[in-house]
This record gives C-alpha cells, sequence and structure tokens, in this order.
C-alpha cells in the first residue's frame, strides 16, 4: 500500500506535471503527441474544371485557388490535378500535365495576343477584341483577292490557298467539328492541328 504523501510532495507532483504539458503545448516535448486532425489543404479553395492546355489528349483537371470569390480576396492557383469524373483521363495526369502549375506560373507565359506588323522586329501587345476584328479583315481582304471559284477547266473548285488556319489540340470533339465546318466553308484548304506539332 502506498504511503500517504505529505504537502510539501503534493506541490512538487503539480508542478512537475504542469511544466510537461506547457513543453507539450509549446512543442518542446517531441515525445508526446497531442492529437490533432491536420487542416484539409484545399479547404475554402474555390474549383475550377478545365483542360490540360499541352497536348490533343485533352485530359480534364481541376484548378483550385486560394478564397472563396469573397470580396477583397485575390484568387490565385496554388494546386491542379487530375479530374476524376474526365472520360479522357479520369483524374490520371501525365507528367506534363502533372506539371501544369510551373507552366501557369512561368514568367515568360503569353497571356494576351501581340502582332508583329510588316517590317517591325518588335511584338506589340493588343487587346482580344483588336486581334480578332484586325484578323477577319485581313481574312476578308486576303479572300476576296485570292478565291479560286472556277479552275482552268471551268469546273466549281470554291478555293481559298492562300491562308491556313492552325487550330488548338485541347478543344472538344464538337470544337473541332464546328471549326471544320467555318474553315471548309470558307473554301480553305490548309488546315493543321497543335496536336500534330
Ligand atoms: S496531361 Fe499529358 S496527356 Fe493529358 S492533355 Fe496534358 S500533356 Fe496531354
Amino acid at each position: 500500500m502506498n504511503a500517504p504523501m505529505n504537502r510539501r510532495q503534493f506541490f512538487r507532483i503539480c508542478a512537475a506535471g504542469i511544466g510537461s504539458s506547457s513543453l507539450v503545448v509549446l512543442g518542446l516535448a517531441p515525445s508526446v503527441a497531442h492529437a490533432e486532425m491536420r487542416a484539409y489543404k484545399l479547404d475554402r479553395a474555390t474549383e475550377t474544371r478545365n483542360t490540360c492546355a499541352y497536348c490533343s489528349v485533352g485530359c480534364g483537371i481541376l484548378m483550385y485557388s486560394t478564397g472563396d470569390k469573397a470580396k477583397n480576396v485575390k484568387a490565385e492557383v496554388f494546386h491542379i490535378e487530375g479530374d476524376a469524373d474526365h472520360p479522357v483521363n479520369r483524374g490520371t495526369l501525365c507528367p506534363k500535365g502533372a506539371a501544369l502549375l510551373d507552366m501557369m506560373k512561368s514568367p515568360s507565359r503569353l497571356k494576351r495576343p501581340e502582332v508583329r506588323r510588316p517590317g517591325s522586329d518588335q511584338w506589340e501587345p493588343i487587346e482580344w477584341e483588336q486581334a480578332i476584328e484586325e484578323i477577319a479583315k485581313q481574312m476578308k481582304a486576303d479572300r476576296d483577292a485570292n478565291f479560286i471559284a472556277k479552275n482552268a477547266e471551268g469546273q466549281t473548285v470554291n478555293r481559298w490557298l492562300s491562308t491556313g488556319m492552325l487550330a488548338a489540340s485541347a478543344g472538344s470533339n464538337e470544337t473541332g467539328y464546328l471549326t471544320q465546318k467555318i474553315v471548309r466553308s470558307l473554301g480553305m484548304i490548309a488546315i493543321d492541328n497543335q496536336a500534330r506539332v
């Protein structure tokens, strides 16, 4: 049977207990750990679905950005992973796709259209609206000047051979279908895809 402790012994044990629990709270006692759930890193992130921009496989991705779109919160993408619900990749990504965050944050990434005017050695940034308008005007001018309605034998050919199109590889089947419709309806023959570049 244990001998009863006196008053001095009681205070000594209490002081030791308080001291050791304080060290644990301060993280200075690694042999003792408090059980705690680690916060999920995607908590309160905004999830956005997109398509990998690299190749023609067109894998689906989930992009997670900081903030919940609240006022004064600056959204910034901090994590990208494969979309498990996407029929193409079912959550997987190849090494290029897995490194998409680096591409997105690269200081040399082009974020707006640029044009190099005839005779210039400089690329000039322009707005999207201006770029689309200028492309449309130049396509019309070139088509008006070079469209071939009939060949030398008088057969109808409706060809436009002086302009070509390089289409994006990360589009859907529907985008590819519409691209072909637009290009062929103009008589354009030369069309290729970034998937082959
Ligand atoms: S993750 Fe890889 S395979 Fe999929 S679209 Fe991107 S580059 Fe292509």
